[in-house]
């Protein structure tokens, strides 16, 4: 179930939202009431992502085109 992480903007406190549906509903601070909230990242879904762990393209030995 997707379980986010926000953090309240107008008394600075984290709290966890539990989104029922992808479309955008309305987060709101449940110890102030505040709607000015920041979005974390939840640690449950970490990843490092994509970047940067594609394997470089390896120079290929024995073709050389006049480099050098
Ligand atoms: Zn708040």
């Amino acid at each position: 179930m997707p379980l986010f992480e926000y953090t309240c903007r107008t008394c600075g406190r984290p709290f966890e939202f539990l989104k029922i549906s992808t479309t955008s509903e309305q987060v709101i601070c449940p110890h102030c009431g505040g709607t000015e909230v920041t979005k974390l990242l939840s640690a449950g879904s970490f990843r490092v992502g994509g970047h940067g762990s594609s394997p470089a393209p390896a120079a290929p030995c024995g073709k050389r085109s006049g480099f050098s």
